[in-house]
């Protein structure tokens, strides 16, 4: 458009926009945007001004020094730019439409860029334009040509497109880059200043440009450096709001008990320990207990890798509750780690006298009412249950706190109907996920990390092997076999609605195993279709080593405890998570046996190979997660998919980290210095939370 110059000035003349109106429909014409573009812009979600602003680029684009067309290599991705001076459609005979254009740069060299099957675009590619196309290059002897893969024309007088680094925003119907540039360009223009939020003392504490600066410099950058510190304040921000929004979603009237932590309580709990903390173990109870005697409630994750020792603590600050004259509860996932956690945690607590309780929807009836009224009267200290805790409406005669061991299986719904009143609120994971997610996914939570197991652990030794060896691995598990040990072979669920392969699948293999293995080997079999008391009596069986070899799918994930399984076989590997394969893996390893795990691959691409070398390199579960997290990015990641991850604008929960706790900490010290951010200081962040929070989903608080 040559006279973009000339309405810019127009716009200029009649004052500019005022920070004030950035909420005003593009259609109010403050800024000229063209006659049918604010409507095309709002088709596409544009509506207003802010919208334009903060519709940043997708990617950017080094478009400083595009390549001559002799400097073109072949088989090369590319970004050139030339002008047309000859274009002609063809069809091929099977029907196929080429356009062939043949572009020439500054000095007369030419080059044919070709679109296939866009017979439309023959109406908008002509000759005299000025393209800027990417593709990759076929080169043949002298001449070159270019498959686009995606194109701009460029008809900006102000070079917004090339010259420079360009950056290409998100896909827009019937909008070129070029014209959303523009669009962008006059709007900074015609704003004088954008206020910041942050007053200048934080942004310099903080190491943060100017929000003015850092719209201009994420739309328009001028070097790399530019759009580093651009983006680092525009992140910080979307973190800050984010986490300004989950501290203050906490009901701040929540006040738990005040619960007195004597020296002779917790010293007696670890009088009846059969082993000495570790430091991690102390550290975590300190923090929970410290906790327990604030008036706040508690609401804090204890996460520690499988086996790390986190019942421990539990148990401990279950002590400390019931010292205090109150109860405590329990919620596992399921009926297995219900009855697990009792008996150790009865382990733990019969010694202190503490009265420990099962419930659970297996029990009898008569059983169940026992139990119920028991808790009610208060007979009972500690409850150990599933969800049947909350369906049945246990009523505790004073519960002061509830443990919820692997968090998320669990709904909010599910956790609050456990939490009414004053209860403090421990929830346990081991699912090692990366601080920078819990940090957003759990940002309700204070957070207690185990990062360290209990001296004495040997490694699991982790093979990788093809199933073309799978013979040789069940060979080596006759071995173990027969000298005393136990053995999981686990498959993968593929999909929770192929529940039924998943039982074809455990049942032949099982039928498979039957003829490999010595026929003195005791096999079962253990499936999610299987009926609760089915899986709780071989679940009960394997514990007494009356099955040698159990085959099972994910069901044994989480929690089970046999020390004397020592090989852990998972078929079809790759189909797993690591972090799964990580938590499978922790199900062996568990006393002072040499232990081994044992990946099947079921198929050799080097993808496959790249992700299970992992779990052979590594043993700690941090690691592993955020390397997964690398490869298959948050949304895959175990234990996050329902909690919906917060929709940042920019931030990148992977490398993010620094930023993410610099906000948080500024987060956290704002609402501590002004809870209601009630300041003069305050207005405008307060205007721009309340703007974001109707967007962002904010996981909901306990
Ligand atoms: P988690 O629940 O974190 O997976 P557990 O609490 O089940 O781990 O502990 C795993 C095993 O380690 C249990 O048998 C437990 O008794 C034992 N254990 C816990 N803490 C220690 C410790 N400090 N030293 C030795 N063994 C420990
Ligand atoms: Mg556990």
């Amino acid at each position: 458009m040559r006279n973009s110059t000339a309405a810019s000035t127009v716009v200029v003349s009649a004052g500019g926009l005022e920070p004030s109106q950035l909420d005003e429909a593009l259609a109010s014409g403050h800024v000229d945007l063209g006659a049918q573009a604010a409507r095309k812009l709002a088709e596409v979600g544009l509506k207003t001004y802010r919208d334009l602003l903060m519709n940043l680029p997708r990617r950017y684009e080094d478009r400083r020094l595009l390549p001559d067309f002799t400097a073109l290599e072949d088989d090369a991705t590319a970004t050139v730019t030339g002008e047309v001076v000859s274009r002609s459609g063809t069809r091929s005979r099977r029907g196929l439409h080429v356009l062939r254009a043949s572009l020439s740069d500054r000095n007369g060299r030419r080059i044919t860029a070709v679109w296939f099957n866009q017979p439309w675009l023959e109406k908008q590619v002509y000759p005299g334009q000025r393209l800027i196309v990417s593709g990759r290059v076929k080169r043949a002897g002298a001449s070159a040509s270019l498959t686009v893969s995606g194109f701009e024309v460029d008809d900006d007088s102000d070079s917004l497109s090339f010259g420079r680094i360009v950056g290409v925003y998100p896909t827009t119907q019937g909008l070129s880059q070029a014209y959303l540039r523009r669009s962008v360009r006059r709007l900074l223009d015609a704003l004088p200043a954008i206020p910041d939020h942050l007053q200048r003392s934080l942004l310099e504490r903080h190491r943060l440009i100017s929000l003015d600066k850092a719209w201009r410099q994420a739309h328009f950058p001028v070097d790399e450096a530019d759009l580093q510190v651009a983006m680092r304040r525009l992140k910080f921000d979307d973190f800050l709001f984010f986490e300004l929004a989950v501290l203050r979603s906490r009901d701040p009237s929540r006040t738990g008990r005040s619960f007195v932590v004597e020296e002779a309580t917790l010293a007696a709990f670890e009088s009846v320990l059969p082993f000495e903390p570790t430091a991690a173990q102390r550290r975590a109870l300190r923090e929970i207990v410290s906790d327990m005697a604030a008036p706040r409630q508690m609401a804090r994750l204890l996460q520690g890798d499988v086996g790390s020792g986190k019942t421990a603590v539990a148990a401990a600050a279950m002590h400390v509750a019931v010292a205090n004259g109150a109860q405590a509860a329990l919620m596992a996932p399921t009926d297995i780690l219900a009855r697990q956690h009792l008996s150790n945690l009865q382990g733990f607590l019969f010694p202190l006298g503490v009265r420990t309780e099962l419930l659970t929807g297996t029990m009898s009836a008569g059983e169940r009412n026992g139990v119920r009224q028991r808790a009610a009267s208060g007979e009972i200290d500690v409850v150990v249950g599933t969800h049947a805790l909350i369906q049945e409406g246990v009523t505790f005669k004073d519960l002061g706190l509830a443990v919820v061991d692997e968090e998320h299986r669990f709904g909010v719904a599910q956790r609050r109907a456990l939490v009414k009143g004053v209860t403090d609120v421990l929830v346990m994971s081991a699912t090692p996920i990366p601080r920078s997610l819990a940090l957003t996914v759990y940002g309700d939570l204070d957070l207690t990390v185990i990062d360290e197991l209990p001296p004495g652990r040997e490694p699991v030794k982790t093979r990788l092997v093809n199933a073309a060896k799978r013979l040789e691995v069940y060979r080596f598990a006759a071995e173990q076999v027969a000298a005393g040990r136990q053995v999981y072979v686990v498959t993968p669920l593929i999909e929770q609605s192929e529940a039924l392969d998943e039982v074809v699948a455990t049942t032949e293999l099982v039928l498979d195993l039957r003829t490999i293995m010595p026929s003195s080997c005791r096999l079962d079999l253990l499936h999610g279709r299987m009926r609760t008391a089915e899986k709780e009596d071989v679940m009960a069986r394997f514990r007494a080593h009356k099955i040698d070899m159990l085959v099972a799918t994910t069901v044994i994930e989480v929690g089970v405890d046999v020390p004397n399984a020592t090989l852990m076989i998972i078929e079809n590997a790759e189909r797993f998570g690591l972090s799964q394969l990580h938590q499978l893996r922790g199900r062996v390893g568990r006393s002072s046996l040499e232990s081994w795990c044992v990946l099947v691959a079921g198929d050799r691409s080097r993808k496959t190979q790249k992700r299970l070398e992992v779990m052979a390199k590594n043993t700690d579960g941090f690691a592993i997660a955020e390397l997964d997290l690398e490869l298959r990015g948050p949304g895959d990641l175990r234990g996050t998919r329902q909690s919906g991850l917060p929709e940042l604008t920019i931030g990148d929960l992977v490398t993010d980290v620094e930023v993410i706790e610099e906000a948080r900490g500024l987060a956290q010290r704002m609402l501590a210095a002004d809870p209601d951010l009630d300041a003069t200081w305050a207005g405008r962040l307060k205007d721009e939370l309340r703007r974001r929070s109707s967007k962002v989903m904010v996981r909901e608080v306990i």
